[in-house]
């Protein structure tokens, strides 16, 4: 068994909220009672949405809250040329090809969400927390064989086979996805030339040498493709898992990233201590 290595990968797409905490909180405390290391990751790969005022005052409230990570963080937006290598071994294999299809196109095609469980699709109350939540649609496979040169304003998909991937949750124990009927081949890079989240974070669990995932409920989901991916991209070994549970709005009160009573800036402007906002989080989580 090798040095544990995790992560704490948030989207500068906004500030700090208690979402955020409850991760962080599960990320440190899991990962330090092994006497792993924890990474810090800005994942930027949507330019058009992340900004630099939001990755500082991320990194600053995270200091305040005592979350101190191992290493300097990295940026997604510093690491194309990582993406484009891990993408160029995909495309050598023969699975990468070029797609047109806009979500519109995407959800006449057949409108299903892309989701593996049950359970899943009946929580919609899920906070989104850590990417954006433009809820990804099962892709039909439209451009597979339609040879589409690559160029600019077109997307870029990964073929995914029909796999049964299976993995053990550290925390809901064994897990059965199948990637390719759950959410269709892999979106890598969309028509803005942005990296996908899915693609993005894959490469850099393998890159990086995570060993230990720990984020929310709503991931869970993306597991399987990942796992699928990173052995097409040659991890062997794929990570472990845990996933954790999520603060779930209330029918009176909507917790999200512009809603004061959760924004961990304005808690601090309160003169609320770290211990107590991170109390705070912990307490918000709905009874297991
Ligand atoms: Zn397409």
């Amino acid at each position: 068994m090798g040095a544990i290595i995790s992560r704490f990968a948030p989207a500068p797409t906004g500030f700090l909220h208690l979402g955020h905490v409850v991760n962080a909180a599960w990320v440190w405390q899991v990962t330090r009672q092994r006497g792993g290391r924890v990474l810090l990751r800005i994942e930027d790969h949507d330019r058009q949405r992340s900004q630099a005022h939001f990755e500082a005052a991320i990194l600053e409230d995270l200091a305040w809250l005592g979350f101190a990570a191992d290493e300097p963080p990295v940026r997604q937006s510093e690491r194309g040329e990582i993406y484009e290598a891990a993408l160029s071994r995909l495309r050598r294999l023969g699975l990468v090809y070029a797609c047109g299809c806009s979500r519109a196109e995407i959800a006449q095609a057949g409108p299903k969400a892309c989701t593996t469980t049950d359970k899943e699709a009946n929580t919609p109350d899920v906070v989104q927390a850590f990417r954006p939540a433009d809820a990804e649609l099962r892709y039909p496979g439209t451009c597979a064989e339609r040879g589409l040169a690559e160029a600019a304003g077109l997307g870029l998909r990964v073929r995914l086979a029909p796999t049964v991937e299976r993995f053990v949750d550290l925390r809901q124990g064994l897990q059965e996805q199948r990637p390719s009927e759950q959410c269709g081949d892999l979106l890598a890079r969309d028509r803005d030339g942005n990296w996908t989240y899915q693609f993005a974070a894959t490469v850099d669990d393998l890159v990086q040498g995570i060993t230990l995932v720990i984020r929310g409920d709503d991931l869970l989901a993306s597991t399987g493709r990942q796992i699928q991916l990173a052995r097409l991209l040659g991890r062997g070994e794929p990570p472990e898992f845990l996933h954790h549970p999520l603060i779930m709005k209330s029918p009176d009160q909507k917790l999200s990233k512009s809603d004061g009573d959760t924004g961990i800036r304005e808690l601090r402007a309160r003169g609320l201590p770290p211990a107590q906002v991170i109390e705070m989080a912990m307490a918000a989580l709905p009874s297991e």
